[in-house]
């Protein structure tokens, strides 16, 4: 990978400052990916390439997305979450870092952003209809949640995530020790989890 080298030129647009916490999807140890903007507009990185310094495989920033792989093509949700109610689930409290919404609970996102200035919001495989809009939103799309582990301050799965193991195990991996995951199904069995409360199909749980 030669060819792949940091730019740090820039006025730290939004995919830049995520690419400090974007790991690899491919099967190693979680590394960080480096950024090659082609196009940036304001504060977003609307096309470029996303190299991996370990394996070498590159993906593409196509208008504003970041595509690291296979993911799950998801329908706008029948009744998105309310925003407020997600923000009292989730219990951010004050500015900075990253928070993740999986699947269509992301089409609370700009409810929740208001809820929580300061706290960037990441779409993970959000419905079609959702693009990225730095510096509040960026948007990824990937068959796993493509951020380190221990790197953010919440995740909401959506319902179409939230039932499945690998997708638990995902949320847990790459929240902060202390803060939450929040999901719509069943409550989860996970020994990095520890269950706090569940209300009208939404459970909340605290990662060990
Ligand atoms: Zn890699």
């Amino acid at each position: 990978m030669g060819g792949i080298q940091a730019v740090t030129l820039y006025a730290l647009p939004v995919f830049i400052e995520l690419t400090d916490h974007l790991r690899c999807p491919a099967d190693h140890a979680e590394q960080y990916l480096v950024l090659l903007p082609d196009q940036i507009v304001e504060r977003s990185v609307v096309a470029g390439q996303l190299g991996c310094p370990v394996c070498g495989r590159t993906y593409p920033v196509r208008e504003g997305v970041g595509e690291l792989g296979d993911a799950a093509v998801v329908p706008r949700p029948e009744a998105p979450l309310d925003p407020a109610a997600m923000h009292v689930l989730l219990g951010l409290s004050g500015p900075g870092g990253y928070a993740a919404l999986v699947g269509s609970a992301a089409a609370a996102w700009r409810g929740l952003a208001e809820h929580n200035p300061g706290v960037a919001l990441i779409a993970v495989n959000p419905p079609a209809a959702i693009h990225d809009a730095a510096p509040a939103l960026s948007v990824l799309r990937a068959p796993l949640i493509p951020l380190k582990a221990r790197s953010l301050r919440g995740v909401v799965l959506g319902p179409e995530f939230a039932a499945d193991p690998f997708w638990i195990r995902e949320a847990a991996r790459v929240t902060l020790p202390g803060l939450r995951v929040v999901g719509n199904g069943p409550s989860p069995a996970l020994e990095d989890l520890e269950q706090l409360a569940t209300a009208e199909g939404w459970w909340v749980a605290s990662r060990r």
